[in-house]
């Protein structure tokens, strides 16, 4: 589009020369902005990435700088820079915007207001999701800022349950590519695929390849909403910089049939590629990101089948800084939920009885953090600290005589016992103090066993954690009811408040988007090269320390999301803090008061002025 422009003209009239409001860049900035001045007679004008950045991705030298961005039609078009009708007067002069806008000028707030007024207009979900993809196209901070100021509100369109139909409808969506694909096509170039990638200093990458999108299944290459969706959360909850979020989907084919036979559908059409070409392409994309990207940034991995999803753990944990949601971050986000029930149910973890029903990535990754926990606390050793936890699996509850046929992620919980078939005879033979649902089966804890749990435990703890909510083991308002209002419950998918017996319930939502953020901030802000499961443990203890006492008046074992950037900046703070004290960490100094340390690293949405 440029070509053909004599650069010095180009570079007067349509590049401004902006000064930041604030100081401090190092001099790979610098060179990054000379980059862009430089770059003026090539295909694109670069902007250089200026406002609300964080510094936890920074050197802390500070110097004033100064830097460069697109002016006129490219300004209004960058999503990172465009600031809409709130640019004023002065910036509309300078950057020959006059006469591109309409006259009035807004400020964020009223942008933002009447940005919330469209959403609100549309009744369904899916409309709501792509109206706030369109924003997020077209000016990324107001996006930010509207899902930070109504996280609550805006969580379940961004996220978890809309993003689910929108994989499913994706594409026939979306109008622009988002993220990086890296298919079985880009074997033996992977390295050459992740240069294409616009932004050079990444530190948080989510990687799926599509295989089991959340309740849904194999979605093959539309599962990128996944990874879109979660780094959006790492920015609005987390405060990590957009550009510093890297959303990739590895295409190796997918199993479903519909998509297989869909002349639209986006990725490979064949069958999934499996073990030795399966390992190969991952293990060439591991060492692909660790070349370009370093040591220190974050690969979550999302929505893996839980055979691979295992694997990859165990297999790249003591080479890279991996994390998996679906295993650690469930299993801190409910090691959480239960330190702080105790104290509504009273007593230490160890002193309590674990039954799960599912054995899978949520529920052996839970049930091995509560283990860690009470071993770390009681000085038993882990094997003594499993046995106070049970787990049903589809063939029942999971014992010794089954060992040889398990799957080897659900052997450890082989205790002795005699075969028991299912759930309800599980609870009465084992009865346990605390029932959590894994099994992505809905109404599965029913009258009789809430019934059977309510019968030897005072206050019996209920989580029903399987989504989206028709999958849930039981509703809010069963727990209470059934258990005559005894029940503390928590769930997977959100409920509303309860009234039963004149008393109002607060069910609480065991909500991975709680730990995430805060725990991939901690690691950033650090430097940690590597994941240890101490780190997890702090990041549960963090989050427990964050529910107060009239969050527990009314039932809560989890704070309000409304406070979700506090709560992750302590969050930051206990996993950087621990990372520093095993050593993992290789940020230095370490700055003294990391919980204000965090807070300003993170990224803010609100507008930088232009000159
Ligand atoms: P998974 O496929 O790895 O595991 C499911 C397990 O359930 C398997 O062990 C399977 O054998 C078992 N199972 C299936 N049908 C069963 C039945 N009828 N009775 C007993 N066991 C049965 O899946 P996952 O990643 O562990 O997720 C499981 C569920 O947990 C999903 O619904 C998911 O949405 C939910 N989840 C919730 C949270 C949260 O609340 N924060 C986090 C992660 C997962």
């Amino acid at each position: 589009m440029l070509r053909g422009v004599n650069p010095s003209t180009f570079r007067k009239r349509a590049v401004g020369v902006l000064k930041l409001h604030r100081g401090g860049r190092n001099s790979r900035i610098r060179a990054e902005m000379e980059r862009a001045f430089n770059h003026v007679n090539g295909e694109s004008v670069n902007s250089v990435d200026v406002y609300g950045e964080d510094k936890a991705s920074e050197e802390q030298t500070l110097t004033p700088w100064s830097a460069s961005i697109a002016s006129g039609y490219t300004l209004l078009r960058d999503p990172r820079y465009n600031k809409g009708l709130a640019f004023t007067e002065k910036e509309r002069d300078a950057h020959y915007l006059t006469g591109l806008l309409p006259p009035a000028g807004f400020t964020q707030d009223l942008q933002e207001k009447r940005m919330m007024a469209i959403l609100r207009d549309y009744k369904v979900p899916l409309q709501r999701y792509m109206a706030m993809m369109d924003l997020q196209e077209r000016n990324e901070k107001l996006f930010y800022k509207l899902l930070i100021d109504n996280v609550e509100e805006m969580l379940p369109v961004v996220y978890t349950p809309t993003v689910g139909e929108a994989c499913q409808k994706y594409g026939s969506i979306f109008r622009r590519p988002q993220g990086l694909y890296i298919s079985l096509k880009e074997k033996g170039r992977i390295l050459e695929v992740l240069k294409n990638w616009p932004e050079k200093s990444i530190q948080v990458i989510v990687v799926t390849d599509g295989e089991r999108i959340l309740g849904l299944g194999d979605l093959g290459c539309q599962g990128m909403g996944i990874p879109v969706g979660k780094l959006s959360l790492y920015t609005a909850l987390g405060g990590v910089r957009p550009s510093a979020c890297l959303p990739i989907t590895i295409d190796v084919g997918t199993n479903n049939k519909k998509l297989l036979e869909d002349e639209f559908y986006i990725g490979l059409k064949h069958k999934r590629a499996t073990g030795q070409e399966y390992a190969e392409l991952l293990e060439e994309f591991m060492v692909a990101v660790k070349q370009v990207y370093g040591e220190k940034v974050l690969i979550q991995f999302e929505d893996f089948a839980n055979h691979n999803a295992f694997e990859l753990l165990a297999k790249y944990r003591t080479s890279h800084l991996v994390f998996n949601d679906d295993i650690q971050g469930t299993a801190s986000v409910v090691l959480s939920g239960l330190l702080a029930a105790l104290k509504l149910v009273g007593g230490n973890l160890a002193d309590h009885t674990f039954l799960f029903l599912g054995a899978g990535e949520a529920g052996t990754g839970i049930a091995e953090l509560i283990a860690l926990q009470m071993s770390k606390k009681t000085n038993a050793t882990i094997e003594e600290a499993r046995k106070k936890i049970w787990l049903v699996d589809s063939k029942g509850l999971i014992v010794s005589s089954r060992k040889e046929s398990l799957q080897h992620f659900k052997k450890p919980w082989a205790h002795e016992h005699e075969p028991v078939k299912d759930l309800l005879d599980a609870v009465k033979a084992i009865k346990p103090t605390v029932l959590i649902g894994t099994s992505g089966v809905g109404k599965t804890f029913t009258k009789e066993v809430v019934q059977a749990m309510a019968s030897f435990n005072e206050k019996p703890l209920i989580l029903a954690l399987s989504n989206p909510t028709s999958q849930a083991e039981c509703t809010a308002e069963e727990a209470y009811t059934w258990s005559e209002g005894r029940a503390i419950y928590a769930s997977g998918s959100p409920f509303d408040p309860v009234e039963f017996n004149g008393k109002l319930f607060m069910p609480g939502q065991a909500n991975n988007a709680y730990i995430f953020p805060g725990f991939g901030l901690g690691l950033i802000m650090s430097g940690t090269i590597r994941i240890h499961d101490d780190l997890l443990l702090a990041a549960s203890e963090a989050l427990a320390a964050q529910v107060s006492e009239e969050n527990f008046a009314k039932g809560l074992i989890y704070p309000p999301f409304t406070n979700i950037r506090k709560i992750s900046a302590h969050i930051a703070a206990e996993v950087a803090a621990k990372a520093y004290e095993l050593g993992l960490a290789s940020r230095l100094p370490r700055p003294k008061d990391l919980v204000k340390y965090a807070e300003s690293c993170m990224y803010s949405p609100v507008y930088g002025s232009y000159r």
